[in-house]
């Protein structure tokens, strides 16, 4: 996933116009180099900065907003006046751009140097009123657009910038993305459900229908080397329970446990599939419901969600995507069971196996029990606490009407005791701003029991990344 950091970029266009001469375009050319230089030298912008060109002619501007909307590396472009650039010059290009929009408003000058200030300064350092032109006609045009206001060199400036690129990757990400549905959605849950057409048109993400026998297919074409070679790395980065581990009385169940994940993970590749989800209702031949799978899966980058759940396993997807590089992890979720107390009541977050290794905090289990429904063989799962930490639980909802995007911030807390009798990962979580509130946002705001928990985006994100989607969001904290 990391080469997404090579082959993905931004670029910034700066605009201005011909009535100040050759010399000072030079000047605006060279400082706008220096402003690039300066984004691509930060540490909190992720994705490299490409400076296009100072732009001054309508032409001119089409062209480039036209190139940059088919440019497949460009995941965001970043807009800034430093001079006056007329807005009717902008009106045809960005009715072209496709591509989600930064307006830096910023100017490359920090302090007025009162005993030489003249107008020719005046002339170059005119942002405050040729961004404000710039910024109304996209206000005007309703356009989407994150606005950034500070001097360029700031390091809150940097900030949002970089947490905005971000969602841009996000985004990207959804645009291509292919979910495949492993079986359909568990019978008679209605959250799950949704329009998979509305979403690819609104949303970008396509959905795509399997049978569960479609990985048994791609199960018995596997090598008993490359089993393995799999069994192996279990062994290596899980305390595998005895029973599990080789010579055991369950190691079968390993076995089949690790070719249940190359089986999916090569059919997922074979078609191009960076999303999936699973139903237990649903597994065919299948010998046991994916559990250590679809949890190293998740790991790897995938999206899921369990019980058909497209929608959540897009979103983990682009998830995973905006928090690329961070160490805090990103997780499928359930809000399964509430702690009550007087003073701060608190929520156990998990599923019946499916959560995602990149959120534990601590070495991780590998163990076998029984899952009392789905009627198939007992599964591996991968069994942790959480990490500790700030983060959100974010749902997209389709309400008929459009589709919602709900996000609590959440904080991930200790867990106080153990939990010798439950056999699947966990996360205490401390809702915001307090436990009545939220679990009454949530539930009037029509929020699914299924969530992205995430300790590497925040609310902000998610809120620039709905912007981009053209969706409601609503942040509960
Ligand atoms: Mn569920």
């Amino acid at each position: 996933m990391t080469s997404l950091f090579k082959s993905k970029k931004l670029f910034f266009l700066c605009g201005s116009q011909h009535l100040y001469g050759a010399s000072a375009l030079k000047q605006v050319e060279n400082n706008t180099q220096e402003i690039v230089s300066s984004l691509n030298e930060s540490p909190h912008l992720p994705f490299s900065v490409v400076f296009k060109k100072v732009l001054t002619t309508p032409e001119e501007i089409t062209q480039c907003c036209a190139e940059l909307s088919f440019d497949d590396s460009c995941i965001g472009v970043i807009m800034w006046m430093h001079t006056f650039s007329p807005a009717k010059m902008w009106i045809n290009g960005l009715k072209k751009l496709d591509k989600p929009l930064c307006h830096l408003h910023t100017q490359f000058n920090a302090e007025i140097p009162w005993s030489t200030i003249d107008m020719d300064f005046m002339n170059l350092n005119q942002s405050a009123h040729g961004d404000r032109e710039f910024a109304h006609i996209l206000t005007r045009m309703e356009i989407p657009r994150k606005t950034v206001v500070g001097h360029w060199a700031q390091e809150s400036v940097l900030k949002q910038i970089g947490s905005w690129s971000r969602s841009a990757a996000g985004w990207d990400e959804m645009q291509r993305l292919k979910v495949a549905r492993i079986g359909d959605n568990m019978r008679q849950v209605a959250v799950t459900e949704g329009d998979k057409v509305a979403a690819q048109i609104q949303l970008g993400f396509s959905v795509d229908a399997f049978d569960p026998n479609d990985i048994v297919a791609q199960i018995e074409g596997l090598s008993p080397a490359e089993i393995n070679y799999l069994l192996a790395e279990y062994n290596e980065t899980y305390e595998v329970e005895p029973k599990l581990a080789k010579g055991g009385g369950q190691h079968p169940a390993l076995i089949e446990a690790a070719k249940i994940e190359l089986g999916i993970q090569k059919f997922l590749d074979e078609g191009g599939y960076k999303a999936f989800t699973t139903n237990f209702e649903n597994l065919g031949s299948l010998t046991q419901l994916p559990g250590i799978a679809v949890q190293r899966l998740m790991k790897k980058g995938y999206g899921f969600a369990a019980e058909g759940d497209w929608k959540t396993a897009a979103l983990l997807r682009t998830l995973k995507v905006m928090g690329l590089g961070l160490d805090g992890g990103t997780s499928f979720m359930e809000d399964y069971t509430y702690h009550f107390e007087t003073n701060k009541s608190l929520v156990l977050g998990s599923h019946m196996l499916e959560i995602c290794p990149s959120i534990a905090a601590e070495q991780v289990q590998c163990e076998i029990h029984p899952l009392s429904i789905g009627g198939k063989a007992d599964p591996v799962r991968l069994v942790f606490n959480a990490k500790t930490g700030s983060g959100i639980n974010a749902s997209l909802v389709d309400m008929g009407s459009g589709f919602r995007m709900l996000v609590n911030e959440i904080v991930s807390v200790p867990i106080p005791k153990e939990l010798p009798r439950l056999p699947v990962a966990r996360v205490l979580l401390e809702v915001k701003p307090n436990f009545t509130e939220a679990i009454h946002s949530w539930l009037s705001a029509g929020g699914a029991h299924h969530t992205v928990f995430s300790l590497d985006t925040n609310s902000e994100q998610l809120k620039d990344f709905c912007h981009m989607a053209g969706i409601e969001c609503l942040v509960i904290n």
